[in-house]
């Protein structure tokens, strides 16, 4: 069980309690087995999430996992430290807190808590779409339409699959009871009616009894000038809709093209400059290119190759506004064919070299 609890839930080291319960709410809404029917992955990566909570919610636990990491239980065991039982186990009914959250997490989804609940689990859900800028985008900023099918809940029976009127029948899944033993035992609502212990008989026309309908979504993205790889922008509402009507948010995800020319150094970019060994050798001015055109660059007599010299603030926009640094980097080139004065004379300067060195 060599596992990083704080990785795990994604947090730091010295997350507050606060910050455990929320980074745990969020994984626990993603993962759930009832968001996630027969999705192995997701249960494994649910049990895991449970398990980390488990252990750094409870200040006892979380101290000795801080002090003696994956060996905290036997640490526990020896220390006599009070609730060292282990890591939970499935069949292992949660202390209260695991409850609590679990109805925080699924109120509003037709949790059955009341009978006014709508029936129905799907719970709004967030979706993440990916879009692919040059450099230049990212510099001056730029704007995508994204177009994407969600499977929101359907809304002409709530994400049921059944309609609500007409004949009903003990509940198949919970056989009645309205709750379900989860994977730990949590007695949630029953997903499939919502807590009643009844469905309805006749499945729901519009959706043919899946519950869920695809939607298809277009969205308007601004994306700021000094965004970067990996950077997620959030934008409400444009999720799956849920049960309740609700619906969960869409995060852009940026992703960089390489450049042909540029390439990044952390905020600041770098690019090979071509100068011609004349130039090198003699000094002199040459052209950059930046990603909003060219600047002239003076360099120095005896240029060497690789040598890198820095342009201020002709780089990429940073996310304040500002823009990062160029650093240009001297190729020298030689000329590949060399008409006869120039050889002529190229051969005068080789005799010279050989004569003062
Ligand atoms: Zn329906
Ligand atoms: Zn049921």
């Amino acid at each position: 069980m060599a596992k990083d609890y704080y990785a795990v839930l994604g947090v730091s080291r010295n997350a507050d309690e606060k910050e455990i319960k929320s980074a745990y709410r969020r994984l626990a809404r993603k993962y759930h087995p009832d968001v996630n029917p027969n999705d192995k992955a997701a249960e494994a990566k649910f049990k895991e999430v449970s398990e980390a909570y488990e252990v750094l919610s409870d200040p006892e636990k979380r101290k000795l996992y801080d002090q003696f990491g994956e060996h905290w239980e036997h640490a526990s065991q020896f220390g006599g430290q009070p609730g060292g039982n282990g890591a939970p186990r499935p069949d292992v009914d949660f202390p209260g807190d695991f409850q609590t959250i679990f109805e925080e997490i699924f109120s509003g989804f037709g949790g059955g808590r009341s009978a006014q609940a709508s029936q129905g689990f799907i719970p709004p859900r967030d979706v993440s779409k990916e879009v692919l800028l040059t450099l230049e985008e990212i510099d001056s900023g730029t704007k995508r339409t994204l177009t994407y099918q969600t499977e929101d809940a359907c809304k002409s029976c709530g994400g049921t699959g059944r309609v609500s009127s007409g004949p009903m029948r003990t509940c198949s899944t919970c056989r009645g009871s309205g709750r379900l033993r989860g994977v730990f035992g949590m007695g949630q609502p029953c997903p499939e009616c919502g807590g009643v212990g009844k469905t309805s008989a006749t499945p729901c026309a519009t959706c043919r009894g899946q519950g869920t309908m695809p939607t298809n979504k277009k969205v308007d993205v601004s994306i700021p000038a000094g965004v970067s790889e990996g950077k997620k922008l959030r934008v409400p509402g444009k999720g799956v809709v849920g049960s309740n009507g609700r619906a969960g948010d869409l995060y852009v995800v940026i992703r960089e093209a390489e450049h042909p020319k540029f390439r990044r150094n952390g905020d600041n970019l770098e690019v090979d400059v071509d100068i011609p060994y004349t130039v090198a050798a003699l000094g002199g001015e040459v052209k950059v290119p930046t990603l909003r055109g060219t600047v002239a660059m003076r360099v120095p007599p005896g240029t060497q190759s690789g040598q890198t010299f820095r342009l201020a603030n002709q780089g990429i926009s940073r996310p304040g506004g500002q823009r990062s640094h160029l650093f240009a980097k001297a190729r020298i080139t030689v000329p590949k064919r060399l008409s006869d004065e120039e050889r002529r004379l190229l051969e005068q300067l080789e005799n010279l070299r050989r004569v003062t060195a």
